[in-house]
């Protein structure tokens, strides 16, 4: 392609919308632009990228015996409500676009496609002689994000790869898993990119397994806890570790004492010059359900820890059934305005104790009369601890379970592990941390969708069966975008090549040069005929404006036609390593060549 004739506009200042690098470059290098919040034209150049990721992973899935096809993006509210996901979609998270047609019914634009792909399964899928099948397609979903940013890496329209494996059994869908985990470290790997498959949350659906792919970058959205020995990497959501031992307590009575100004955690310790593994901290939360129910949660938790809200929510949503409900809407920390939605009276914050009477609590139709008290693990051994005493400015201390307080009966895992924690496999290891950008996400879901929607199969024995499922995703967008993130310097971007919108750029420094113009056109075809994909700045422009698009642009290799053509030869340089060579003219076919195969290769 001659840049003469491309829609090709680089922009010199960093654009007002963007904050991290990878998005200031993507719109200064002409490959996105934004049309509406979180929505992004993929212009010509980014299209290209997004077709070779779409390759690569369409090559993979292929190779793991995934078949191809495009689901409907228009999805009717009936199938959401089968699976019972319409409200918590369209109203409690909000995550997904709905409409009604003008004949009065009501439509989701499709966020995922477990319920449209169920459907298929449950009508097309009869016996075990079908299975296994694993379906998948790429796509571009839409979901309205609370808070798009940082351009394809959240938006409200992007594209997925989304396949979806239906198995007779559970060891079934371990081996449709295995097969998409190693697909996804193929995916990677070709793409370029410097990643790491980590533990992640199964949410609510509890699952035996789901793992995330990460690339790591600063400016990703999740931290990734891992140990140096390569034996653990998990989503701090997900993680665990060993908590610090607790010092033994100095606090040999029973005593109530005026702690004035101790709100928090640091202030009680250092007024009391204790450690904060003798306090037991009680971080009062509320969550609601789907049907409306808000219960006040006490969570009871050692003092040197915090409360992983990702784990608490999964056993709120555990607890669902007993408040009526099945699913988790909202969970937080009550504000002012949300206390006085149920407080019957002014809470001790700061000074709270386990036994926080439920007298605080103005039960109505829609607020649970009790508090729902639990305890994480790392508090269940304390003695002769310190904590509240439900009054302002004061706590006690040398307090013990069974005696002043009674411990509370439902045991969790809720607290957040951290970086410096011992490994549980093995605690010479401690966690570090690392930022990563979420690229995939694979999950062993098991018959959630199937049995609430009813596909099943009937097994050798003649009996009904449901299907037993796994889901895999793939952010396409967010994966080329990551890339850049992941390489560039102050000049520009550094595509890996195997993504690389075009291999190779003949840049015209003096188009008036008629030599410089015949050799240049001379290579262009050339390398184009050979299969190395390349463009030509043919354009009316100064050498150095050429120089710098060359290097925004980021293509992986540039060929110069500059003086040395009279002496036959041209320069060639590496855009990654700024490594610069003079060749003779013939030789830069085979030189590219092999310069792509290498990359290819590794
Ligand atoms: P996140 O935790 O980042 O919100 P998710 O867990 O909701 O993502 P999945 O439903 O697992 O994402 O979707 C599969 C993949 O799609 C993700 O791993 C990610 O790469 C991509 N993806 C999800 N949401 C977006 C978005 N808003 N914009 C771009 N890509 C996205
Ligand atoms: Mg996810």
């Amino acid at each position: 392609m001659r840049l003469s004739q491309m829609l090709f506009v680089t922009l010199r200042e960093d654009p007002a919308e963007a904050e991290i690098p990878s998005h200031k470059l993507l719109v200064r290098a002409g490959y996105i632009r934004r049309i509406g919040s979180g929505v992004y034209a993929y212009l010509p150049l980014l299209w290209r990228v997004l077709q070779k990721v779409s390759q690569i992973v369409r090559e993979e899935m292929n190779a793991a015996g995934a078949q191809e096809c495009l689901l409907t993006q228009l999805q009717p509210a009936e199938l959401w409500k089968e699976s019972g996901r319409w409200d918590t979609y369209t109203k409690a998270e909000g995550i997904m676009f709905a409409l009604t047609d003008r004949q009065g019914r009501q439509l989701g634009l499709g966020p995922t496609h477990e319920e449209v792909i169920t459907t298929i399964a449950r009508d097309m899928i009869r016996s075990y002689r079908q299975l296994p099948i694993n379906l998948y397609q790429i796509q571009t979903k839409f979901r309205d994000e609370i808070r798009p940013r940082f351009g394809l890496m959240r938006g409200r329209e992007f594209i997925m790869k989304d396949a979806y494996s239906f198995d007779a059994d559970e060891a079934g869908m371990k081996e449709s898993y295995r097969k998409m985990n190693i697909a996804y470290h193929n995916v990677l790997r070709r793409c370029g990119l410097a990643f790491r498959a980590v533990d992640a949350d199964s949410g609510a659906i509890g699952g035996s397994g789901s793992q995330e792919f990460m690339v790591l970058a600063d400016a990703g959205e999740d931290e990734v806890l891992y140990t140096d020995d390569g034996q653990y990497a998990a989503n701090v959501e997900k993680a665990i570790s060993l908590p610090a031992d607790a010092e033994p307590s100095p606090f040999k009575q029973f005593e109530i004492l005026d702690t004035p100004n101790t709100p928090t955690i640091a202030s009680l310790c250092e007024f009391l010059n204790c450690s904060p593994t003798l306090v037991l901290k009680n971080v009062l939360y509320q969550v609601v359900y789907d049907n409306g129910m808000t219960v006040l949660v006490l969570v009871s938790i050692r003092g040197d820890q915090d409360v992983n809200e990702v784990k608490l929510q999964n056993e709120l949503a555990k607890r669902a059934a007993d408040y009526g409900g099945s699913a988790v809407l909202a969970l937080r920390v009550p504000s002012e305005d949300d206390q006085q939605q149920w407080a019957a009276k002014p809470l001790p914050l700061g000074y709270i104790a386990p036994d926080l009477s439920d007298d605080y609590i103005q039960p109505s139709k829609t607020v649970a009369p009790q508090f729902l008290r639990l305890l994480d693990q790392t508090a269940v051994e304390l003695q002769g601890f310190v904590t509240g005493s439900n009054q302002s400015g004061h706590h006690v201390v040398g307090a013990n379970w069974g005696k002043e307080f009674q411990r509370p009966s439902q045991i969790v895992d809720v607290r957040k592990a951290k970086v410096g924690d011992r490994a549980i496999h093995d605690p010479s290891q401690t966690l570090k941390s690392a930022r990563g950008i979420e690229i995939g996400h694979i999950f062993q879901l098991g018959t959630k969708y199937s049995k609430a929607m009813g596909a099943t199969y009937t097994n050798e024995q003649g009996e009904e069966i449901p299907l037993v499922m796994g889901c895999y995703g793939i952010g396409v967008s967010r994966l080329a975008q990551a890339a850049v993130e992941q390489s560039y310097d102050k000049d520009g971007i550094i595509w890996p090549v195997a993504i690389a919108p075009y291999h190779a750029i003949v840049v015209i420094p003096n188009i008036n040069d008629t030599n410089q113009v015949s050799a240049a056109e001379t290579i262009y075809s050339e390398l184009n005929k050979a299969g190395v994909e390349t463009l030509l700045d043919d354009r009316d422009e100064r050498a150095g404006v050429k120089f710098k698009d060359a290097d925004l642009v980021g293509i992986p290799y540039r060929i110069v036609t500059g003086r040395s053509v009279q002496q036959g030869k041209v320069e060639v340089v590496k855009r990654a390593s700024r490594e610069t060579q003079e060749i003779s003219i013939h030789e830069v076919v085979p030189t590219l060549k092999r310069w792509i195969e290498e990359a290819l290769s590794t």
